[in-house]
């Protein structure tokens, strides 16, 4: 079985392609063609809506092709689940001075000096945090399944490591004492929310009789 996956990020398609190995009767590529779509809004109220409008989208314009949508981002429990599905825009959103005083800094270092500074006042142990991934699968414009990953941390009060991306600097395991920036990445796949809603995603599609053609009805 070969699923296409809606997204150029380079990390989230090693993510994908990484985690397929484990499973030898499916594949996971690029969608093709990708780079010549107009990129849908992402709206949504909630990652999986999100994921299913661009998981919708994307299947629509690629007739018969089993196509795999992702979206995720950070809750923090003491911002009401802020940034949410607003995880990419939050320095914008905010209009945080980092916006306007280093406009060619890269959004992931902006994002966590507005995380920083929103959680100034907050103590250690009130610094709760979740990573939330959502996929939805659909063909010809109909989802087929859908699946969830989350893992849990809290967020520090300054970045550590070098690896991963967006909050990665600032998100603590506490049961390993580091953060996913400093894990080597086949770990960081293992344990994070992407990884693991792929997981789900492909224990799902291996559960499926062959001749099921995968698929109960659309949901
Ligand atoms: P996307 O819409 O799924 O690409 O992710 C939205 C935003 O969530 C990213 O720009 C990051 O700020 C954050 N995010 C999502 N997944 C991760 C992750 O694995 N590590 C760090 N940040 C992440």
């Amino acid at each position: 079985m070969l699923l296409y996956a809606a997204t150029t990020n380079p990390g989230k398609l090693r993510d994908f392609a990484r985690a397929a190995e484990s499973s030898p009767s499916i594949r996971i590529e690029p969608l093709p063609g990708l780079n010549t779509i107009p990129s849908p809004p992402e709206d949504g109220p909630t990652f999986e809506a999100n994921a299913r409008a661009k998981a919708i989208y994307y299947s629509l314009r690629a007739p018969n092709l089993l196509v795999l949508a992702d979206d995720s981002g950070l809750e923090v429990a003491a911002l009401d689940n802020a940034p949410g599905v607003r995880s990419a825009r939050f320095a914008a959103d905010l209009a945080h001075p980092a916006e306007a005083d280093t406009p060619n800094e890269n959004p992931d270092n902006r994002n966590n000096a507005a995380l920083l500074a929103a959680l100034l006042a907050v103590p250690e142990s009130r610094r709760q945090a979740r990573y939330r991934c959502s996929l939805a699968l659909a063909r010809n414009g109909a989802v087929l399944h859908t699946a969830e990953g989350t893992v849990e941390g809290f967020i520090l009060t300054a970045p550590r490591g070098s690896g991963g991306f967006g909050y990665d600097p600032l998100f603590f395991l506490p049961a390993l004492g580091r953060t996913m920036s400093e894990l080597p990445p086949a770990d960081r796949l293992v344990l994070n929310h992407r990884g693991r809603a792929i997981e789900a995603l492909l224990s799902h599609l291996n559960q499926q009789p062959a001749t099921n053609n995968l698929l109960s009805p659309p949901i």
